[in-house]
């Protein structure tokens, strides 16, 4: 029976609506609660009873001397039956409606024992006043015990008619009779009634201890469901950030003072915003709760437990010891997720179903032991899940460059590098290949750390990215870019890397704006450089970015082309001035069929009507190759190394009517 309907039957029952038939479960319910007080009180009782009835023995001897060994020998042959019979029941553990008979079947017999043994005595007067002490055993039954109802009925009724037969064959006057057949008849009568009251009683506290315990069930389900609601995410069923945050703090006290190992692993579902543009909310909230229930039965098998962590994001925490099992569990859940096949035609890697990256972390120890740590490196791990063309794991690895601690010390750096000077520009030239002038420079980052060493764009750039540095640093080097060779006119084009984060970012194009006519440039004296790298889902915000830069006359060139994933599609989406092919095609050529390759790529941009510029020209093969496939540019050492803006300026300033700057730093 559920508690609800429990709760209605005991409401009713207290009620004592007539009509209301109880069902008989309420009583079962009522038996099997109180069979425990029960059988303790009978057997209290039992023997109480039965100490009292042999103490009689002394009234025995002194009332009716003559039968006395009889009626003794009565009470304690009653005794060694009832008593012995009584506990063997009781540690055998049978009801207490059973014991409750024995009780009333001895109750009756001793009450018989007493009477007929005594009944032949020659004290007769003694004996019609001993015959009231009768009565004490009526009592018993209806209230020293707590007999039901029907029980203490029969056995006082088998009391009652025995004191009636005796009355019979006792030889008293009939105003004798009369008095003790009314006293015990009156005594019947009050004992039973209380005796049916008490029981009802009884029967009552049962039902208001009944709707107390239902109403407290109920306010701690009702307490426990208003918890869970707070800490579960309403859209997919899983924890919520808030739970989250408490699971990961008992991972952690575990971790810290039970030495119990945990893996934090973060879980974001690729190209998720495209998902949702194209297939509609809804299928974007169904997609997610199929994610999250596919997630939520591969880390039931460890143990583990899930939470949603933002829009598109999970986090999973599972008990793990070592690194392997960490990227076995990781790799499960990527292909738990895969294995749904749930369709997405928008993306453009190659994939047309939902998929997931995944970056894990294994706690471990350190000096600075702290919680937020171990979440800063499965999203560290994650990031380079993403960097890796995403549907993959990937676990957090303290010795790799791009995820470890060094790449903390970049993000330091760089979130002082303009303070301090720790970056600067260097140029390279571009050279028109028909005409053999400079006809632009690409613009490259340079950071240094506080001792001079020099920090790798390769690896710089990834942490400005990923800690948005990027934003104040590209912004950075557009302005020194203007200041250095624009606004004096050193050089007609400068072509600026820009990276996909700043495009997306709000009031980028207007921050553009704003540097162009603070430094008196016009828009169209620069290009920017848009790799198709990290970040590649082609938002619409990007798109209207590049359509702004462009009403302000800047250039955009399509870096790197063939390297990312999304290069033909970008093609086809934005209208490129130039692609720079990446030199890798040509560093492959002195293959035919590397070869064959870079002159299909070639012809491929060509009739899209871009402006073609061959990355990494470094030698006169290099060259030769250009030459022969038409090349409208080229780049690379065997045109110019990178210099810094002074050498630059100098350098052109030796021959400024080449238009152009010809010789290598
Ligand atoms: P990128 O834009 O493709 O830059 C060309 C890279 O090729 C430069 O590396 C350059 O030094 C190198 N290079 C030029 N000619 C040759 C050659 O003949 N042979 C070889 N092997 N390499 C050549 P660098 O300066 O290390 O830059 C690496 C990447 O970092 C750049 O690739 C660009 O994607 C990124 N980057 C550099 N500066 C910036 C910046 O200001 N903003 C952004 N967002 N990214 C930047
Ligand atoms: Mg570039
Ligand atoms: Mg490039």
């Amino acid at each position: 029976m559920n508690d609800q309907r429990l709760s209605a039957i005991v409401e009713t029952a207290l009620l004592k609506k007539p009509s209301a038939t109880l069902p008989k479960s309420l009583y079962g319910l009522y038996q099997s609660e109180s069979d425990k007080p029960r059988r303790r009180i009978a057997r209290q009782g039992i023997w109480l009873s039965f100490v009292m009835y042999l103490l009689f023995s002394i009234t025995d001897a002194i009332l009716i001397p003559d039968v006395a060994r009889y009626s003794i020998t009565a009470r304690v042959l009653v005794g060694l039956i009832i008593l012995p019979f009584f506990e063997y029941q009781y540690h055998s553990n049978q009801s207490s409606n059973a014991l409750d008979l024995t009780c009333a079947v001895g109750l009756v017999v001793a009450y018989l024992a007493w009477l007929f043994t005594s009944l032949p005595t020659d004290y007769t007067v003694n004996f019609s006043y001993y015959m009231f002490y009768g009565c004490i055993f009526m009592m018993g039954a209806n209230l020293f015990f707590s007999f039901q109802f029907q029980l203490s009925v029969i056995s006082s009724t088998a009391i009652l008619a025995s004191v009636l037969t005796a009355l019979y064959i006792f030889p008293g006057s009939a105003t004798y009779r009369l008095t003790l057949a009314t006293f015990y008849l009156s005594c019947f009568a009050f004992t039973t009634y209380v005796n049916w009251k008490l029981n009802k009683e009884r029967f009552s506290v049962f039902l208001n201890a009944m709707k107390a315990r239902i109403r407290q069930t109920e306010a701690v389900q009702r307490g426990e469901a208003l918890l869970k609601l707070s800490r579960t995410d309403a859209l997919t069923g899983v924890a919520n950030r808030r739970a989250v945050d408490e699971k990961l703090r008992d991972f952690w006290d575990d971790w810290q003072m039970l030495g119990m190992s945990f893996s934090a692993m973060l879980v974001d579902v690729d190209f998720f915003k495209k998902f949702n543009d194209f297939y509609g909310h809804q299928e974007g909230d169904h997609c997610l709760r199929l994610v999250a229930d596919a997630l939520s039965e591969t880390i039931n098998k460890h143990h583990g437990f899930i939470g949603r962590y933002g829009g598109e994001e999970f986090i999973i925490l599972a008990p793990i010891t070592t690194e392997d099992e960490v990227a076995e569990l990781a790799e499960g859940i990527r292909l738990a997720v895969e294995d749904l096949r749930i369709a997405h035609e928008q993306r453009r890697d190659g994939t047309s179903f939902v998929t997931v990256s995944v970056g894990a972390a294994l706690v471990r120890p350190r000096n600075d032991g702290k919680l937020e740590r171990i979440i800063h490196e499965a999203d560290r791990a994650l990031y380079t899940a993403k960097a890796s063309g995403r549907n993959c794991s990937r676990v957090f690895d303290p010795n790799d460059p791009f995820t470890s601690d060094e790449s903390e010390n970049v993000a330091a750096l760089l979130r002082m590098a303009t303070r301090e000077k720790l970056v600067s520009l260097v140029y390279q030239p571009i050279q028109h290949i028909a005409s053999g002038e400079t006809e632009a420079v690409e613009a490259l980052m340079r950071l240094r750390m506080l001792d001079g060493t020099l920090v790798l764009p390769s690896q710089f750039i990834p942490v400005a990215e990923r800690t948005g540095a990027i934003l104040d640093l590209g912004l950075w080097a557009i302005r020194t870019v203007c200041q250095d060779l624009l606004m004096d006119g050193h050089v007609s084009l400068v072509s600026v890397n820009v990276s996909p984060i700043q495009l997306k970012a709000p009031g980028f194009a207007a921050s553009v704006a704003a540097i162009l006519s603070e430094t008196g440039v016009s828009g169209s004296k620069l290009a920017f450089e848009i790799t198709e790298g990290l970040d590649m889902e082609m938002h619409s915000d990007v798109l209207r970015c590049i359509a702004d830069l462009k009403r302000l006359g800047i250039r955009i060139w399509l870096d790197d082309f063939g390297t990312g994933f999304a290069g033909l599609s970008w093609l086809r989406l934005i209208d490129f001035d130039t692609v720079k092919i990446d030199r890798s095609f040509l560093h492959d050529c002195d293959t035919t069929r590397g070869k064959a390759m870079l002159r299909d790529i070639v012809g491929l941009v060509r009739n899209r009507g871009h402006s073609v510029l061959i990355e990494g020209v470094e030698t006169d093969e290099h060259v030769a190759l250009v030459r022969e496939l038409e090349i409208d540019k080229v780049q690379g050492f065997h045109v110019g190394r990178p210099v810094a803006a002074k050498q630059f300026q100098s350098a052109y300033a030796v021959n400024p009517h080449l238009h152009g700057y010809r010789k290598s730093a």
